[in-house]
């Protein structure tokens, strides 16, 4: 059974603001996949609470952390963890309740569960299971900073978290380099720096934004090209971050700046990488753009030679 909180499924199930008490009615069998604040309180619905307070079972990444949000609302109903560390056993565990008509409301620690937050696996059975499965839409750090960026907002592709290390992490910037609209990241603070540097570098000098602390005290969004921003982020700054980046530029690039893309990608690796990434980047024949880094390569041998 999940963790008893202090309410148990007789209890009138309500949630209360500012002192005033709203009794709901039991929510109906599925799997209710609730958004929750992305860090102020207030930015949760009443669908949400009502959800909440509704559900037979809570299930959240971290009690410590949904209870708060819920003792804010002075709800009051059993929870159970669910979280990349013990999906395994308790999936079967949740898809059992489902099974006997229970309902649960899924959580994440902040805005919506399944976007870089634990649910997906759960979503894909339960559906196959044909469980009914109810989304409860509200807060997420991806639309919060999209709308602040200042960037097209027409078409956009959320690419998450970045990989931690280098390598990988250009591979999969060269990967999202064509794709035709804004990229939204999410980051963590001590590899800002690291990350604009290498997505200046692979997307070439975009505007950009960096979003940081949403809806919170120290709320801060800042502006630029990727270079000025990665400058500036050079030191890890403190808080939740998300990285906004425009478009790909659509003039086409002159050979002296097609010269500097190839010129920073030898740097960092090899003609043939160097050649793949710069035809991700600009669309340009990877065979041009080939035969021209090996004639930077070979032009800045003979210049150490
Ligand atoms: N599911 C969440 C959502 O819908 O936004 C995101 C969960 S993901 C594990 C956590 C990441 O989201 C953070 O590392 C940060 O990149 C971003 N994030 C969450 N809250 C944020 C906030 N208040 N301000 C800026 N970024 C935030």
């Amino acid at each position: 059974m999940p963790a008893k909180n202090t309410a148990d499924s007789t209890e009138q199930r309500s949630f209360a603001i500012n002192g005033a008490r709203v009794v709901v009615p039991h929510v109906s069998g599925g799997l209710h996949i609730v958004a929750t604040p992305i860090g102020n309180l207030g930015d949760v619905t009443i669908r949400a609470l009502s959800t909440l307070a509704g559900a037979d079972i809570v299930a959240c990444e971290d009690s410590r952390v949904t209870r708060v949000l819920l003792d804010r609302y002075g709800i009051s109903r059993p929870l159970t963890t669910y979280h990349e560390h013990n999906a395994a056993e308790q999936r079967p565990r949740l898809l059992a309740w489902l099974a006997d008509g229970k309902s649960v409301a899924l959580v994440s620690d902040a805005g919506t569960p399944l976007l870089s937050d634990p649910g997906y696996r759960l979503v894909v059975e339960a559906a196959a299971a044909g469980h009914a499965l109810v989304p409860v839409p509200g807060p997420s750090a991806l639309l919060a900073a999209l709308v602040l960026a200042g960037l097209p907002t027409d078409a956009f592709f959320f690419a998450g978290f970045l990989p931690p290390k280098e390598a990988a992490r250009r591979k999969r910037l060269t990967e999202l380099a064509a794709i035709p609209g804004s990229l939204v990241f999410y980051e963590s603070p001590h590899r800002l720096g690291a990350s604009l540097a290498d997505m200046a570098s692979v997307l070439g000098d975009r505007p950009a934004a960096v979003a940081r602390e949403l809806t919170k005290l120290f709320e801060t969004v800042r502006r630029g090209s990727l270079s000025t921003l990665a400058e500036e982020f050079s030191a890890a700054p403190k808080g939740e971050i998300v990285v906004v980046v425009g478009p790909p530029l659509d003039t086409p690039p002159e050979a002296g700046e097609i010269d500097a893309l190839l010129l920073r990608l030898l740097d960092a690796g090899s003609v043939r990488s160097a050649a793949d990434e710069a035809a991700a980047v600009t669309g340009l024949p990877r065979r041009d753009l080939y035969r021209r880094a090996l004639e930077l390569r070979e032009g800045e041998r003979g210049a150490e030679g």
